[in-house]
């Protein structure tokens, strides 16, 4: 069954965040003071995620990715994704992760059917690393990319934060990764979510980004998988790993959207950058599959053409990437 949107767009791709929690506090997602985290009864259970993702996939979804908060934090997350990998028409079962507990636990996510993991990673300078993330441990990421290979997934996509000021003098280190190894690196623009004092300073758009990599490299297009997301997808010529621009803010992006979003409380949204979202709680305590199903359409059929968020201005409320789930 193939679900589409009202502007024609095939919509196949749920983001599931299981948890507003994170063991983490990077400052482009969390206000400085942390978030108040969301009480254990307004989070939803693991049957209640599961029958969301089995609503979904019975709509025509065929994509889902476990996000957070830190997915990995949640207590029970291996059990939950085995539970996730055996409903029927589920393709593609992915998994984001900001990798501090990666090397612990790669070989129990292998095993319970995750078929791809990205991992966040911002900086290759320690203090740099530390300093955006409020005390991460960059070693530690590297030690769960490391695990994650070795216990037999493809090399994980890196999504990294491009700001200026912060980490945009990486953009070449970062992009050199790819020559050797067959990691795709996705640099993402920075969006005004929590709207901290003066955070115009850190925009740089997918255009500048690719402009300093094409000062030092020949980029070939590649040709987007299965699944693939609203990115631009290049390689170095002769390059092992890809190299992706996902331009959320400066442009060419709505109009390949693909997906929907439901964060950890229930709350299901067809635009990361709209207010609009719908609540499914009601459906689900107790279960009307029938409800929710057709709250699941709305939300598709709901989705609107383009957000209206850019580096100069912004239409939407503040919000904590870390509660919808990115
Ligand atoms: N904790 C996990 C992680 O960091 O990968 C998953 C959740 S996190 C909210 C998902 C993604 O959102 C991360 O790749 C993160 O870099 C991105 N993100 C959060 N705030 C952002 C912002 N203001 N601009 C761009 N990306 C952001
Ligand atoms: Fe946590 Fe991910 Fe947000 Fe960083 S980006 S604070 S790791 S949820």
């Amino acid at each position: 069954m193939e679900l589409t949107d009202s502007h024609g767009r095939t919509i196949n791709y749920l983001r599931l965040s299981i948890t507003d929690r994170c063991n983490m506090r990077c400052f482009y997602c969390m206000p400085k003071e942390g978030i108040v985290n969301k009480g254990h009864d307004a989070v939803l259970s693991y049957e209640e995620l599961l029958l969301i993702a089995e609503s979904a996939i019975g709509l025509g979804i065929e994509k889902i990715r476990i996000t957070g908060g830190e997915p990995l934090v949640r207590s029970g997350v291996v059990r939950f994704l085995v539970q996730l990998g055996t409903i029927p028409g589920l393709r593609h079962l992915a998994l984001t992760t900001n990798g501090l507990l990666l090397a612990e636990m790669a070989d129990d996510l292998f095993k319970a059917g995750v078929q791809r993991l990205n991992v966040s990673l911002d900086s290759l300078k320690p203090q740099t690393f530390n300093e955006i993330t409020r005390g991460g441990d960059l070693h530690r990421v590297l030690a769960g990319l490391d695990a994650a290979e070795q216990v037999g997934f493809s090399p994980p996509k890196i999504n990294c934060v491009i700001m200026r000021g912060v980490n945009d003098n990486e953009i070449l280190d970062f992009a050199d990764m790819t020559l050797s190894h067959g990691n795709s690196i996705r640099f993402i623009e920075y969006m005004p979510a929590i709207k901290e004092e003066g955070w115009q300073r850190y925009c740089i758009s997918g255009a500048e980004i690719l402009e300093r990599i094409t000062s030092r490299y020949t980029l070939e297009p590649v040709d987007k998988g299965a699944f693939a997301g609203p990115s631009r997808d290049f390689r170095i010529t002769g390059a092992q790993g890809s190299i992706g621009i996902i331009t959320a803010v400066s442009g060419h992006f709505c109009s390949d959207c693909n997906r929907i979003r439901v964060t950890s409380t229930g709350q299901a949204k067809g635009c990361l950058f709209s207010d609009d979202k719908t609540d499914l709680v009601p459906c689900l305590r107790p279960p009307d599959r029938e409800k929710l199903a057709a709250l699941l359409r709305g939300i598709v059929s709901g989705k609107p053409e383009r957000h209206a968020i850019s580096a100069e201005g912004y239409a939407h409320k503040n919000f904590t990437m870390s509660q919808i789930g990115g």
